[in-house]
């Protein structure tokens, strides 16, 4: 999503969403809380996301480039990038992005055991 409304970071990109709880940290989960999205948490599953979507930090770093901008990125804000679960795929395509190669200041939290 560009122009978050998360203060700390000005874009969000999701590689997939949903996650589930693995601590008590996660008890509140703003995500699992989301309307259209938290049924992933109740089913556990995630949702596997269109191209169009993929297709966002490298328009993102485009323009940062042209405008010599630096925008910070939350890449995960609906998901867990080290999520075990993470669509088939997903993880390899990510890392291969420009949200966590390029694109200034990527932003991923995650509490799984690597
Ligand atoms: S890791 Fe984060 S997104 Fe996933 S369930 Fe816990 S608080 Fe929610």
């Amino acid at each position: 999503m560009e122009d978050s409304k998360i203060e700390w970071c000005d874009n969000t990109f999701n590689p997939w969403i949903g996650c589930k709880n693995v601590s008590p940290g996660c008890d509140n989960c703003y995500a699992a809380c989301n309307p259209y999205h938290g049924h992933h948490w109740k089913d556990n599953t995630r949702k596997d996301m269109a191209d169009s979507n993929w297709d966002k930090p490298r328009k993102w770093n485009k323009k940062a480039q042209n405008s010599n901008t630096a925008p910070k990125v939350f890449c995960g804000s609906m998901c867990d990038v080290f999520d075990k679960k993470a669509p088939a795929g997903q993880r390899e395509r990510l890392w291969d992005s420009p949200c966590v190669r390029i694109v200034v200041a990527p932003s991923s939290l995650s509490k799984e055991t690597i």
